[in-house]
């Protein structure tokens, strides 16, 4: 669904949202000006022989800030890919990557191409050609700029971009942190295709945590039998759906895709679905759910958690006023405008932030990107010794078994439990969490603790342009 014409751009909306919180802030109007704009948007026009003519593709890189550097966000592969997405979408990328406390500025790509139009190897030649002319410019560098998968990439992109870079600079030994993403045998690292989501999961975790939280959207309990919509069933929205139906006992009662929405009072199998629209290109005629064309109508359907997993402007002025869920967190980048921001906090929906909520991801990648750097698998020295001291524990309560006879015995399985080191997916996941749950509480305490701010994105901005100005500030600006 487009977003309708009589609202502001996806940058504007992002520049709206920024100013609302910079006027309850004291900043210099210059530093404020410095954080807001986007320090250098390149555009490149490149051709690539394909079936027997060329073709001429525009792709961009944008820099919004480079306070910390390198810059980190994803590229995008869409044919909707324009200047004033690419620029919105790297500013949430320096807020997303405050406020989670990665150590890098804000930047993102994109490139004006549907993926589904070419075979994979007219994919790898684009791709790398694209690399190229981002790599000749350090626009693609593993202390400058460290791009990652967005919509429309995933691990294969990111390992031909790996392979561009280290063909062109064959003495980097560092090479591999120049993208993150990267398929495991090629320098990736357990956990990240499943981060963004799991990062949701983790996110609507910590909000479960917080009674008062959870009664400002009017609910009470646990996750166990909430019912969840989510909107685009992709890396994100599938990984959120999966995990906080198998883990938690979420019921999935709506699933909106491209071509319609399948909806289920008694919840759908994610699995199923996802294995349906991989095999069927969509979700129509999938046999166990109802089906409706309009997809979008969905979106308005009772639920308790709307997660919308797709597209920016999804949730506008158009539909604001007719979305019920009280409790939505935005999986997708800027999935709702402005206009529908203030819509829906007058209403008193509470809305999980995009630059929190998603970003799961750049975390993930920051471990990623780490892991290349110190070029060791995570985990490697002290599995195996933790292991080691936890036997020494497991054979003093063994003996303690014995000696204690039938009034005290280990509980099942405890010692295969115990024993077992922490692997690298475990050390992620940890990694992840913490991140969650600290950036939640940073949002939180500024929302609860400010009697003039009501919501958790206004929260979440005020924490991340806080912490922008220091560093401009500490050097010197
Ligand atoms: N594209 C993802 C995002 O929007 C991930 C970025 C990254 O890992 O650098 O957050």
């Amino acid at each position: 669904m487009q977003q309708p014409v009589n609202e502001p751009t996806f940058r504007q909306s992002v520049d709206v949202m920024f100013n609302r919180a910079v006027a309850l802030m004291d900043l210099p109007p210059g530093l404020e000006q410095k954080i807001r704009v986007c320090n250098a948007t390149y555009t490149v026009r490149f051709g690539v022989r394909l079936r027997g003519k060329i073709e001429t593709f525009t792709g961009y890189r944008s820099v919004h800030s480079e306070h910390m550097e390198p810059v980190k966000g994803g590229i995008r592969f869409a044919l909707s890919v324009n200047q004033d997405e690419v620029e919105a979408l790297a500013a949430l990328m320096t807020y997303k990557c405050a406020l989670v406390e990665a150590p890098f500025g804000g930047s993102k790509g994109g490139l004006c191409v549907n993926p589904r139009d070419y075979d994979d190897h007219e994919m790898e030649l684009i791709t790398r050609r694209f690399a190229y002319e981002l790599i000749k410019r350090d626009l693609i560098h593993p202390a400058q700029n460290v791009p990652a998968p967005d919509m429309g990439t995933g691990e294969r992109e990111m390992a031909w971009i790996a392979d561009q870079y280290q063909r062109m600079n064959t003495t980097d030994i560092n090479g591999r942190a120049c993208v993150t993403g990267k398929p495991l045998n090629n320098g990736g690292i357990h956990g990240r295709v499943e981060a963004t989501g799991r990062g949701v999961q983790y996110a609507l975790r910590e909000f479960f945590r917080e009674s008062a939280d959870m009664e400002a959207a009017g609910m009470k309990g646990s996750l166990d039998g909430k019912r969840v919509i989510v909107q685009g069933l992709g890396n994100v929205g599938y990984h959120a759906a999966k995990f906080l139906s198998e883990d938690d006992g979420a019921l999935i009662t709506g699933i909106i895709e491209h071509d319609g929405a399948l909806y289920s009072d008694t919840g759908l199998d994610v699995e199923a679905v996802r294995a349906w629209i991989l095999g069927h290109g969509g979700v129509k005629d999938y046999p166990d759910a109802s089906h409706t064309a309009e997809g979008a109508k969905v979106l308005e359907h009772d639920c308790d958690i709307l997660i919308p997993a797709a597209l920016e402007g999804v949730i506008n002025l158009e539909n604001a006023e007719r979305i019920k869920a009280p409790l939505i967190i935005e999986a997708a980048n800027g999935p709702i405008t402005a206009g529908a921001d203030e819509v829906l906090n007058a209403k008193g929906t509470v809305i999980i932030p995009d630059m929190y909520a998603n970003a799961g991801g750049v975390t993930v990648s920051y471990f990623e990107w780490v892991k290349n750097l110190s070029h060791i698998r995570f985990g490697r020295m002290q599995r195996r010794q933790e292991e080691a001291r936890h036997e020494l524990i497991v054979r003093e309560l063994e003996r303690l078994d014995r000696h204690l006879g039938d009034a005290w015995s280990m509980t099942p399985n405890f010692k295969q439990k115990y024993l077992r080191g922490a692997d690298e997916l475990e050390l992620v996941r940890s990694g992840l969490d913490d991140t969650m749950r600290i950036a939640y509480q940073s949002m939180r305490e500024v929302w609860h603790g400010r009697s003039d701010v009501s919501d958790l994105r206004t929260a979440a901005y005020l924490v991340a342009i806080d912490r922008v100005a220091s560093s401009y500030r500490a050097k010197g600006l």
